[in-house]
């Protein structure tokens, strides 16, 4: 049913030990037909771009003999006062600027925009041929909503909309993926309305969502939750949304995908449903 992996951490990630050679490797035992690597980028920080500048070289590098390699990157929206903060001091490698106090959104204080580190412009002279945008909340912003849910989910759905309209997102990554777990007992706490508007911003701006494997596999996730992620998955698929698979490996790489199947199966999915990145969507 899965063909391709578009969200892996490689060892020159920050946060990943996943040496270049495993990867593809695994991914030519596997068969697949695209395979791409996407290191973090969450702050326009030397530390993140030192990253970036590591992993480009080795991807393109490999790239030359191993033509189903791309080279992607997963970027995260952060708030303005901390992109500023990072472009002004890029020698720093903190999350939290002195002075820095993050809007209470529960006493009612509105959010600051949003920004993300690099422009495409300046991701493209990298030779970065597409992005996996995705939340991840509480990791680059401490929000001080993060215990109650539904505060929570407001503040996914503002970030989910935006990387839905940002030129920088190729795929969306993992929806409603939250560090803490937050909501991975019952996903029907987020509403079908929320699922229909981001579905309809998905198809106009021609976005690809990503079914992360994390989301089928996680401790904390019960049954109940990943047999409505995966039909929160179909209701996307059949709702025109292209859907990836990811399996945003950081450190081992064993396949996953036989774990996931019984749930993708029983919402409906079967081959011929995932897709490749069309060559039409890369950058470069
Ligand atoms: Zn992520
Ligand atoms: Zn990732």
């Amino acid at each position: 049913m899965i063909h391709s992996d578009l969200h892996i951490h490689s060892e020159y990630s920050y946060d990943a030990v996943l040496p270049l050679a495993t990867i593809l490797e695994k991914a030519k035992e596997r068969g697949y037909r695209q395979v791409g690597v996407t290191d973090h980028l969450n702050l326009p920080n030397n530390k993140f771009i030192g990253c970036l500048s590591e992993s480009a070289k080795h991807v393109l590098e490999a790239k030359k003999t191993n033509p189903i390699l791309l080279l992607g990157v997963e970027l995260t929206p952060i708030e303005k006062p901390f992109y500023d903060f990072n472009r002004q001091n890029p020698t720093s490698e903190g999350y939290s600027p002195a002075g820095y106090t993050p809007p209470n959104l529960l006493a009612g204080e509105s959010s600051y925009p949003l920004e993300m580190a690099l422009s495409k412009e300046e991701l493209m002279a990298y030779g970065v041929q597409y992005a996996v945008a995705a939340a991840h909340g509480y990791i680059d912003v401490p929000h001080p909503d993060v215990r109650d849910k539904m505060a929570t989910i407001a503040a996914w759905e503002r970030m989910q909309l935006y990387l839905a309209a940002d030129e920088r997102t190729t795929i969306l990554g993992h929806p409603y993926y939250h560090g803490l777990q937050i909501w991975y007992d019952d996903f029907s706490v987020i509403p079908y309305s929320t699922h229909e508007e981001l579905a309809a911003a998905l198809v106009e701006n021609g976005k690809y969502l990503e079914m992360n494997v994390d989301m089928l596999v996680h401790p904390k996730t019960t049954e109940l939750f990943r047999h409505q992620y995966a039909e929160y998955m179909r209701f996307m698929f059949e709702k025109g949304v292209r859907i990836t698979y990811g399996s945003d490996s950081h450190g081992g790489y064993g396949d996953q995908r036989p774990l996931i199947y019984p749930y993708l199966e029983k919402a409906g999915f079967k081959d011929g449903d995932f897709s490749e990145l069309d060559p039409a969507d890369l950058w470069q």
